[in-house]
């Protein structure tokens, strides 16, 4: 596998640390707000990451955080830290308490994913019934059940040298890592971090670069919702903390890969490898990969400042989720995106044009024609090449292979596209079917094979007999 590492500036070849498995922490949406499209995009391109590497044999161990504990830095590029806690004030705004924001927003995320056909971090469909109460079962990590993990990391980090405390709060000084600013190359005196308001806020702080490890609750933050008592005082932790303690503790000192937006890189990213650095007298992960941005109409980066919309809004416009996917799926992670009503309807046509196409293949599900399955496999490897891969649909639509071959070959590609290429819905099965099937599809890509025949156990029981080709599945009625 071949991915670009934002660090090396360069595609390189994916050598994990343990043969045949990767482990891959994804940073995950904070949860007090709906997430909007600009969030969305990074959470389907790194579905497919992870589809990918499943399909290509890799044990991938992942997991991805949410955001619960309420952060001060306020979304912007400038990571400042001493913005207003967004989680408080939406717990103002809606008269309930901020834990319970987090769960309403988790479950928000929940049906955005399902929607999308986005599977959980442990690789699995997101079950219809999933709530916030069960999300640690499928990989996901609250940041608020971490919160002894950040504390010894920050121990660590401190007992090593890389601290200073203030009246408000313990921070990390950036001066004490030579290379620091690794990814933009920046000096720290360009880095002009929210300058004014932290020097209103902490007289004490030395470099506008050094940034909160714990908060405490004094001061401005005298009246926090959420807090914890540590050695610094009651408080709460910095944002950057609970990626770092989050993902060591939980895949280990080194891990493989970290994902994000490119948004992440100049401060949240660059303060968890500070952080890691820190703790541990190294870094942590062998690969940082990140997606580019999703752009506005007017070239301007769609956030949530600037009335970035979420799913549910456009899917009113009388759009599918697939669509939505088809977008972000058939464009590489590494190039910006337009985002607008046209690109979406575009992105429509051509996904229609693509299902008719295959609609028109037949029912049969023949076997899997295993030159193309290779020259998929190829393409996938190479930085995920999503133009090649939708060369490789057009180039078998075209061909004279077998109409069931082919149909075969496109559904087994759907298992890491997982745009539901092959739904029906003139067949008249129903959506019940339809759900167990996607399940099925999902275990077999895990090699769950007791799960996929319980599951083809359950269809028959329910008058349909379920045929595996090589790797397609196809169903008719007894
Ligand atoms: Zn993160």
């Amino acid at each position: 596998m071949r991915l670009y590492s934002t660090i090396e500036k360069k595609v390189v070849e994916i050598e994990p640390i343990k043969r045949g498995q990767i482990s891959m922490y994804s940073c995950g949406p904070t949860v007090y707000f709906r997430m909007h499209i600009g969030n969305i995009r990074a959470f389907v391109n790194w579905d497919v990451l992870h589809r990918a590497l499943m399909y290509l044999g890799y044990k991938v161990n992942r997991i991805m955080n949410l955001t619960d504990v309420g952060h001060m830095s306020s979304n912007d590029d400038f990571g400042n830290d001493f913005g207003e806690d967004k989680m408080d004030k939406q717990a103002r705004v809606e008269g309930i308490k901020p834990i319970d924001i987090a769960n309403k927003y988790i479950d928000t995320v929940l049906d955005d994913f399902r929607k999308l056909n986005i599977l959980s971090p442990s690789g699995n469909q997101i079950p219809n019934d999933l709530t916030f109460t069960d999300v640690e079962k499928y990989g996901w990590s609250r940041a608020t059940e971490y919160i002894s993990e950040m504390i010894s990391m920050i121990q660590r980090i401190e007992e090593n040298g890389y601290t200073y405390e203030t009246k408000q709060a313990l921070y990390f000084d950036v001066s004490k890592l030579a290379d620091y600013n690794i990814f933009t190359g920046q000096e720290l005196s360009e880095k002009e971090v929210g300058v004014r308001e932290e020097v209103s806020v902490d007289t004490e702080k030395k470099n506008p670069a050094d940034f909160v490890l714990w908060m405490k609750k004094v001061g401005k933050y005298r009246d926090h919702a959420m807090n914890w008592p540590s050695p610094w005082g009651d408080g709460f932790p910095g944002w950057h903390i609970e990626c770092s303690a989050m993902s060591t503790k939980i895949l280990g000192e080194y891990f493989d890969i970290h994902t994000g937006g490119v948004d992440h890189i100049p401060v949240h990213h660059t303060n968890e490898r500070a952080q890691n650095i820190g703790a541990f007298g190294h870094p942590s992960v062998k690969y940082w990969v990140h997606n580019e941005w999703l752009l506005s109409s007017m070239e301007e980066k769609i956030s949530k400042s600037k009335g970035a919309q979420p799913l549910p809004e456009i899917l009113k416009l009388g759009l599918d989720p697939m669509d939505i996917r088809y977008l972000f799926v058939s464009i590489n992670y590494r190039t910006k995106i337009t985002f607008s009503l046209d690109a979406l309807k575009g992105a429509r046509n051509s996904r229609l044009a693509l299902t008719r196409r295959i609609e028109s293949l037949g029912t049969n599900v023949g076997n899997v024609i295993p030159e193309y399955i290779e020259k998929f496999k190829r393409e996938l490897e190479n930085n995920l090449n999503m133009s090649g891969v939708f060369g490789l649909i057009n180039e078998l639509l075209k061909s004279q292979f077998p109409k069931e071959d082919v149909l075969a070959t496109i559904y087994d590609f759907d298992r890491v596209l997982g745009l539901d290429l092959q739904k029906r819905e003139e067949e008249g099965i129903d959506k019940e079917i339809e759900e167990i099937l996607k399940q099925r599809e999902i275990a077999r890509l895990n090699k769950n094979f007791t799960e996929s025949d319980r599951l083809r156990d359950l269809i028959y029981e329910k008058g349909y007999r379920i045929k595996d080709g090589t790797n397609g599945q196809s169903i008719e009625k007894i």
